[in-house]
């Protein structure tokens, strides 16, 4: 059985999204593990060192003595249970001695939250004031100001939005002048030998897992469906730089074959 996603309308799209993700948080964290084999947490380690959030010596150097650095204001969209939020925080606090940046993480999905601020009871920042968590839909975030972000942080997450250039519009408002989006999504894969092993895994394997662990197949389904649909590296570039950004080359890095890339942009 099929979710049936290509058949539905616009509208109802942020609905749908939204019982997948209610329905698969309590399990979202074991799944990922098993459906990625792991290497969702590569993936991630990578996207969030090649980032290097945080206030280094070199931001240090290159300001004014007169000012000191202001702490960076990191915001993680489609945060879910926090993966990219934790990391983004240890690598600040132990690459850079940065214990002042903070991680603001947002979700439209009250469940994947509430199964974050859960997790991050077991880690340094529970309770801290480094780590909030915000409800909004990407698209609309009316509780940020204008340029008030330095770093705008989505893994996974952009692919499930309704309206993708919105957010993209919606990311580029938020940011600061010389402010960095980055996203790390599934994409497309280059290798015919690497691609056809890959397929036959999302779309074989996946579901059935979901179905055997979560007990829940079509979810699972609909994420394999969404990753197809999801644009080319190349179409992503085009987007992420109509909605404003400045693409540096390389536009992207390809991980694992391109199974899934990293897009990065800033706002001039
Ligand atoms: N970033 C996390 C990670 O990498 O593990 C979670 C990724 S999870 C596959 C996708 C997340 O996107 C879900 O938590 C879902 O609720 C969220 N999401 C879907 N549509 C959204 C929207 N319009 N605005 C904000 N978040 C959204």
């Amino acid at each position: 059985t099929h979710f049936g996603f290509e058949n539905v309308p616009e509208s109802e799209k942020e609905s749908r999204v939204g019982a997948v993700f209610s329905s698969v948080a309590s399990s979202y964290d074991t799944m990922n593990d098993l459906m990625s084999l792991y290497i969702h947490r590569l993936w991630k380690d990578r996207f969030v060192r090649s980032l290097n959030p945080g206030l280094h010596p070199t931001t240090a150097t290159t300001t004014s003595s007169s000012s000191p650095p202001q702490p960076q204001t990191l915001l993680d969209i489609a945060g879910g249970t926090g993966d990219i939020a934790f990391r983004l925080l240890s690598h600040a606090t132990d690459i850079n001695n940065d214990t002042m940046s903070r991680v603001i993480v947002s979700d439209i999905n009250p469940a994947m939250l509430s199964e974050g601020k859960k997790r991050s009871l077991e880690t340094p920042w529970a309770g801290s004031e480094r780590l909030s968590w915000v409800e909004a839909n990407a698209e609309r975030l009316s509780m940020l100001d204008d340029a008030s972000i330095d770093l705008y942080t989505v893994a996974f997450g952009i692919r499930n939005f309704t309206n993708k250039q919105a957010a993209l519009e919606e990311a580029f408002r938020v940011l600061k002048p010389g402010g960095i989006f980055a996203c790390l999504e599934f994409s497309k894969v280059g290798n015919r030998l690497l691609n056809g092993v890959y397929k036959r895994w999302s779309f074989g394997a996946i579901p059935l897992i979901g179905q055997l662990v979560a007990g829940d197949r079509e979810s699972y389904q609909y994420l394999v469906e969404s990753i197809e649909k999801f644009p080319s590296q190349r179409e992503f570039v085009g987007m992420i730089e109509q909605a404003g950004f400045m693409v540096p080359e390389p536009a992207w890095e390809d991980l694992t074959g391109g199974i899934a890339a990293i897009h990065r942009g800033f706002k001039p």
